[in-house]
């Protein structure tokens, strides 16, 4: 065991300063205390690495568009600013607290579908966007939390199957008040989420009817 001659104590571990005045250890280490956390320590240096790569191009893109003024009249660096914020926000969010798959999925997908309008509207492609990609997004978000749904035992993941079905049956109805032309996706998406309602309410009735309770506070 390590001495600290100064204090007269014997600090156990592999510390190489003595706890109470930081003064040098002398004598043999023993063992740690505790298990080192190899795959913590891994994945907090994995997460400093993105963040670092992210940042670096984030500066890298603004310094062209802006400085360097290469742009074809649209600051396309703004969006790349954009994206790189939000997703490290949800990233980070991620990493903080345990979070359910389903609500990972979830937050992940209506994030970038939001990012995905955006950035479209503001460079000039919203139409294929609104039309085919984000419709497909949730049908697959919808598909994704049915999984989800069945697959776990705890119950977490049916508040954001139902979010995801009122989103499918939103959008529809959105476009149908403003009698807007229709995209054969969004009629997709609105069957999926009926059918999808329909089958959790027969087969998982009494949990949907939980669910709705819970959250109302019934
Ligand atoms: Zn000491």
């Amino acid at each position: 065991m390590k001495k600290c001659l100064n204090c007269g104590i014997n600090v156990g571990g592999q510390r190489q300063q003595c706890p109470i005045c930081q003064n040098s250890l002398t004598g043999e280490a023993a063992e740690n205390y505790w298990p080192v956390q190899k795959k913590l320590k891994l994945q907090s240096f994995f997460y400093k690495l993105q963040l670092f790569i992210v940042l670096t191009l984030t500066v890298v893109s603004l310094s062209l568009d802006f400085l360097m003024n290469i742009n074809t009249g649209r600051h396309w660096s703004i969006p790349v600013f954009l994206w790189a914020i939000s997703l490290e926000m949800l990233l980070k969010h991620f990493i903080r607290k345990s979070v359910p798959p389903a609500a990972i999925v979830t937050d992940s997908v209506l994030h970038v579908c939001a990012l995905l309008l955006l950035t479209s509207w503001y460079m000039g492609f919203f139409r294929p966007v609104a039309e085919y990609v984000v419709p497909i997004f949730i049908t697959a978000l919808l598909i994704a939390n049915l999984v989800f749904t069945l697959t776990d035992k705890k119950g977490n993941a049916m508040v954001y199957l139902l979010v995801s079905i009122i989103i499918g049956i939103a959008a529809y109805a959105f476009l149908f008040v403003k009698k807007a032309d229709i995209p054969l996706s969004y009629t997709i998406c609105l069957m999926v989420s009926v059918i999808t309602f329909i089958g959790i309410c027969v087969f998982r009735g009494r949990a949907v009817r939980n669910e709705v309770e819970k959250r109302m506070n019934i």
